[in-house]
């Protein structure tokens, strides 16, 4: 079978779009008091989490059948005990998370940047065929993204050897990814405020696969299929059940 395709997300087209709808979504998504950084077009950090116990309608967007859309439905709600959120899952195609499964990309845009999306556009892509023993990781991967969660290899407290010219040859020719690319999807480091958690989990279900030959010594990181301890405990911090 083929390899997957790395996750990417979908970033705003928007920074300052993105920061209004966030904190109009959730106020704690805004920047704490302490100079939390700014990005390079000064608009403050911000996280991108939902309001607690609201209504998230999951749509498809032409499924390729309802076996695939039933079986993407399984893992997703494999969340739902670590989340005070109702997900309803809708028929039509109007959602607050729209869903298309088309090969071969899996992406996401992050929690409330969804709502940044036109009416008509996916906010999530499922690219792994639902055949694949990555399914159901990759589900919780892209579901995660929807919640709100960042990547873990960009924690802040990540320190990953990285053996970065190796890093660049193999992402350009599995995946003919450019080194900018790279530098934002697997090195650039996340602001604090963006992670909310205070260890780096290299069991995140959020966390990239890193083989040992990306690597400086003897470090890797399999590819996570189960929600760790970690990632449960941090949307129980977000979404409380009380
Ligand atoms: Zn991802």
């Amino acid at each position: 079978m083929l390899n997957e395709q790395p996750c990417k997300i979908i970033g705003p087209l928007n920074e300052q779009d993105s920061y209004e709808t966030a904190i109009n979504e959730n106020p704690s998504n805004a920047p704490t008091a302490s100079p939390g950084g700014r990005n390079k077009r000064g608009v403050a950090i911000h996280s991108k989490f939902w309001a607690s116990h609201r209504t998230l309608k999951i749509a498809f967007l032409n499924p390729p059948s309802s076996t695939h859309r039933e079986a993407a439905i399984k893992a997703i709600k494999v969340w739902q005990p670590s989340i005070n959120l109702k997900l309803d899952f809708v028929n039509g195609t109007e959602g607050d998370i729209r869903i298309t499964m088309e090969p071969p990309l899996n992406y996401s845009a992050i929690g409330t940047d969804a709502m940044l999306r036109g009416p008509d556009e996916n906010t999530m892509n499922i690219g792994t065929d639902p055949e694949h023993p990555g399914f159901e990781a990759t589900v919780l991967h892209e579901f995660g993204h929807a919640l709100g969660m960042q990547h873990e290899h960009q924690h802040p407290k990540a320190d990953i050897p990285w053996n970065k010219p190796a890093v660049y040859d193999f992402y350009l020719s599995a995946y003919q990814w450019s080194k900018e690319e790279v530098d934002h999807n697997l090195f650039k480091l996340l602001e604090d405020k963006l992670t909310r958690t205070t260890v780096y989990d290299p069991t995140s279900i959020m966390h990239y696969p890193i083989s040992n030959e990306l690597t400086t010594g003897d470090w890797s990181v399999q590819k996570n299929t189960i929600l760790s301890q970690n990632d449960r405990r941090l949307m129980r911090k977000i979404y409380p059940k009380q």
